[in-house]
């Protein structure tokens, strides 16, 4: 299933992996204005069709990023607890 959202800033189509990486995204790399973008290596797909991509994201986003990771560690940590 290919996710199809369009920048609210150039109306162009967003690159389908940085919205699996940013499910809120609204915007495309280029109108993005936060500044600053870093290079994330993030895993896609699930199960036995899984693969790895680098998404350029900005540096806002990146923040976002890393709260959903510690999150579902953190949720990791608490199944673990509770054995
Ligand atoms: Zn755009």
């Amino acid at each position: 299933m290919e996710i199809k959202r369009k920048c609210i800033g150039c109306f162009e189509i967003i690159n389908p992996l940085r919205i699996k990486a940013l499910p809120h995204t609204k915007t495309c790399v280029n109108c993005s204005t936060t500044g600053a973008k870093k290079v994330i290596s993030a895993q896609f797909g699930d199960k036995d069709d899984t693969w790895n991509d680098v998404v350029v994201i900005e540096a806002d986003d990146f923040d976002q990023y890393e709260r959903n990771q510690n999150i579902k560690v953190e949720f990791d940590k608490i199944e673990e607890e509770e054995e």
